[in-house]
């Protein structure tokens, strides 16, 4: 490839609160650029998984740590679409159900998770060319991310939109049970002592509560133009 005319790879973070569209974005996003996609969310709910079938302790740092060095986290694409695989099998589904959407935050709590879960995915990111969406990438796992995006939206249309979601999936969750789900996982994401959920000062903001996906993706499009564009 001619250097001189290939267009600069960037890193693009996003991150904001619960089911405020960040992977919907990502996925669009990364389909239109041609870029990968790392869904961070699924890592730390691949862990809470492993942590509630093997018993693990959250605060059995020894039993932590072991767990830890077995555990292997891929992503797979499969027709089109992204599957997490822990330790080579497909959790894509058990992942997103209530009782690891229950647990994940104080999973994701824990230092030495997310000692780990970084540098895994910063060794993900080295190539540029990615989209990661997350609570931390803009200020911890990338800072340097040339382009970094704070999703917003109202809590009563991020629970709307996940109701609809798990319907879909046949999963049966009221909407009661998924607000105060998104909102103790906010309280928790924004207060822990390890890498809280923050805008990053350069971040873009966008509440997206009354914007289409269309309306959501032609934005951030623009936006992933003009930064490559100062690259150049
Ligand atoms: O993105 P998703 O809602 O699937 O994330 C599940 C949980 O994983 C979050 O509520 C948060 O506790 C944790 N998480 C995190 N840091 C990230 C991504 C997710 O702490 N970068």
């Amino acid at each position: 490839m001619n250097k001189k005319t290939s267009t600069p790879k960037i890193i693009i973070a996003i991150d904001g609160y619960s089911a405020c569209g960040k992977s919907t974005l990502a996925k669009d996003l990364g389909k239109k650029l041609g870029y990968g996609y790392i869904d961070t969310g699924a890592m730390y709910r691949a862990v809470t998984l492993y942590f509630l079938r093997n018993k693990v302790a959250f605060d059995d740092a020894e039993a932590i740590a072991k767990a830890l060095s077995d555990i292997t986290i891929e992503f797979v694409n499969v027709k089109g679409k992204n599957r997490t695989i822990l330790n080579g099998e497909d959790v894509e589904e058990e992942i997103r159900k209530m009782y690891v959407s229950n647990q994940v935050s104080p999973v994701a709590t824990i230092s030495a998770v997310r000692r780990s879960m970084v540098l895994q995915q910063q060794k993900m990111g080295e190539k540029k060319g990615v989209i990661l969406d997350g609570r931390d990438i803009g200020t911890v796992v990338f800072p340097t991310a040339e382009l970094k995006l704070f999703l917003t939206a109202s809590p009563e249309i991020r629970t709307k939109r996940r109701y609809e979601e798990l319907k879909i999936k046949g999963q049966d969750s009221t909407f009661e049970e998924i607000q105060t789900n998104l909102l103790e996982r906010d309280h928790i994401d924004s207060n822990r002592a390890d890498s809280p959920l923050r805008q990053a000062e350069d971040a873009v903001v966008i509440d997206n509560s009354n914007l289409s996906k269309k309306e959501q993706l032609a934005m951030v499009s623009a936006l992933v133009k003009q930064r490559i564009k100062g690259l150049k």
